[in-house]
């Protein structure tokens, strides 16, 4: 923990260090399946439709590079399609290192848009446009690996969602060594939950990686190991492509499971500690942070936090509180 970096800038601020630099992804404007931005290849072979799918938000870069680098290596799937899709590509156009923060998305968040009622709604934006543009290729997606970052150096999170399958599909892997299995946000639906990957009847599959702080250089390196570990799973890459990449295995898998979601209800939250995610709080009733004059508390033993957020704004998550339940 580094008690400097927590004074630095007010709420919202970014403290960490630009370490990556964002890819020029113009050479994939084109693409090569009627949708700018996305590669899709088939190997003519049977197999599952792989997607990878990076800049879901705009300025989580390590995506970015994983794609660029894939891309720039020829890939090529040995069995089923793989299709290569830099998301919101609008918002990462605005990205500025001088605030870096700023280009998570244009209007709204891309990652909150994707039920049925909001993409076939009547609500328009730059984001949700992109989104719907992009429906029909992610209906026609066996399995995805959606790659992202996060505001604290927090450890690398695999986000499962609800459904045992993914959570199975994560520990297939053997990396991260945190997975999360949680219901998403109330402020709308994630792509990792849409549709048939959110339903345990359909052998569809999804999973969300959190590769660690926006711009730390080690999230890049997590982003490409796991992006080789989900083409190595179904069979796509050879070994011997992905190796030279691979990053050491964890040891073991430990999974955690949200119960709760701490929302800001006052107009001032501050947390007891400068948090960056995973932290494990031994004894229930400790607190955490003060909504207002209200202290937040632990509500059980070995109560662990999930990305406490830098965004403290009324009615947002302030942080998610997990159980570890196994691995
Ligand atoms: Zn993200």
């Amino acid at each position: 923990m580094n008690d400097r970096k927590f004074e630095i800038g007010g709420p919202g601020a970014n403290r960490y260090p630009v370490e990556l630099e964002a890819p020029d992804i113009r050479p994939y404007r084109a693409g090569n399946c009627g949708i700018e931005y996305v590669s899709t290849f088939d190997s003519g072979k049977p197999g599952p439709h792989l997607m990878l799918a990076g800049l879901t938000h705009g300025n989580e870069l390590c995506g970015a590079i994983a794609l660029d680098w894939l891309l720039r290596q020829g890939v090529r799937p040995l069995a089923g399609r793989l299709t290569v899709a830099f998301m919101n590509v609008a918002a990462y156009a605005r990205f500025d290192p001088a605030n870096p923060s700023a280009s998570r998305c244009v209007d709204e968040d891309f990652n909150r848009v994707w039920s049925a009622e909001t993409l076939e709604g009547v609500r328009d934006s730059v984001d949700l446009r992109r989104a719907r543009e992009l429906r029909p290729l992610v209906d026609s997606v066996d399995a995805l690996l959606d790659i992202h970052s996060m505001q604290h150096p927090t450890p690398p999170l695999m986000i499962c969602g609800m459904t045992p399958k993914a959570r199975a599909l994560a520990l297939g892997l053997g990396a991260p060594a945190h997975l999360v299995c949680d219901a998403g946000h109330a402020a709308g639906r994630r792509m990792r939950d849409y549709g048939a990957f959110a339903d345990s009847a359909s052998p569809k599959n999804a999973l969300l990686i959190e590769c660690g702080q926006h711009w730390a250089r080690a999230s890049a390196a997590v982003a490409i190991d796991a992006t080789l570990r989900f083409l190595l799973h179904f069979g796509a890459i050879e070994q011997e492509f992905a190796a030279p990449k691979l990053a050491p295995l964890p040891a073991s898998q430990r999974v955690v499971e949200v119960t709760e979601a701490v929302t800001i209800a006052s107009d001032e939250f501050r947390f007891a500690a400068p948090y960056v995610g995973m932290e494990v709080i031994a004894r229930a009733g400790t607190v955490i942070g003060h909504d207002g004059t209200r202290p937040v508390a632990t509500p059980y033993d070995n109560c662990v936090l999930i990305m406490p957020t830098m965004r403290i704004r009324k009615g947002e998550t302030a942080v998610r509180l997990g159980r570890i339940v196994g691995g």
